[in-house]
């Protein structure tokens, strides 16, 4: 899943969080950049950290995170190699039991995971690279900022209006939403190659991870069915798996595998 920006927001702002300058006030849409895009998530992650902590529902068991930093550290390493602009960000993992978290990557290689969903699919080392890859290969592969470019072309109107107001649009607006999700759509299932080729390149291998899109399918209750936002879990499995049959054994042993 590639997280929505806004909605943390708002859980912020319900929380009752001070309302502190927000990166990003005066800038204007067509000034958007990569480095705004980062600095914007790096605010809206803390924030959303902040909630999870004031509710004790942050980092609460050690060894849950001490394992999904273990199996990240070595993705992560990869990444930095691959994409070496992510090599300076400020990569951050933390995990939460709300009940209600899946999987969360953001700008600038934030993520967020859930612990009960990861208990859900009784997920192993390999398919949690697979989750965590994903959520990695969205940042490095800049897709916040490919979306916020693709609403400019779209409609550029937007250029001399304020960014905050097109990151509002592109969270709560259903016309704008709807004209976005062909390349949302585009961006998950290049999240999933991507990921899982980085994550083969990190010394996992390529049928254990495909092996999480199984789960993700079965674990669904319409698995032929695309949603909004992600094509179906079945056609996921079936280009993971083919994916993974075109690729031979890792180069070497992966870090972080027990
Ligand atoms: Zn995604």
């Amino acid at each position: 899943m590639w997280q929505p920006m806004r909605a943390w927001c708002l859980l912020a702002l319900m929380a009752g969080a001070p309302a502190a300058a927000q990166v990003g006030a005066g800038v204007q849409a067509d000034a958007v950049s990569q480095q705004l895009v980062v600095a914007r998530a790096a605010e809206l992650y803390a924030e959303r950290l902040a909630v999870l902590r004031e509710g004790h529902a942050l980092d609460v068991h050690g060894a849950v995170l001490e394992r999904v930093r273990r199996v990240a550290g070595g993705l992560i390493a990869q990444a930095r190699r691959d994409y070496p602009d992510s090599a300076a960000w400020a990569w951050e993992l933390h995990v939460t039991t709300d009940e209600g978290q899946t999987a969360d990557g953001m700008a600038g290689g934030k993520m967020l995971v859930g612990e009960a969903y990861l208990e859900r699919l009784d997920i192993t080392d390999a398919e949690l690279a697979m989750l965590l890859a994903h959520e990695i290969a969205h940042a490095v592969l800049r897709h916040n900022l490919l979306e916020y470019q693709l609403a400019l072309r779209l409609d550029p109107g937007w250029a001399p209006r304020p960014f905050l107001a097109l990151e509002d649009a592109v969270e709560n607006d259903r016309a704008l939403i709807a004209r976005l999700a062909p390349q949302g759509l585009a961006q998950e299932a290049e999240a999933d190659r991507e990921g899982l080729l980085l994550a083969w390149r990190a010394g996992w291998p390529a049928a254990r991870l495909a092996n999480y899109f199984k789960k993700l399918a079965r674990a669904s209750g319409q698995p032929y069915f695309d949603s909004a936002t992600h094509p179906s879990p079945a056609s996921r499995w079936a280009a993971a798996r083919a994916l993974a049959a075109g690729l031979g054994a890792p180069a070497g042993p992966p870090a972080g595998q027990k």
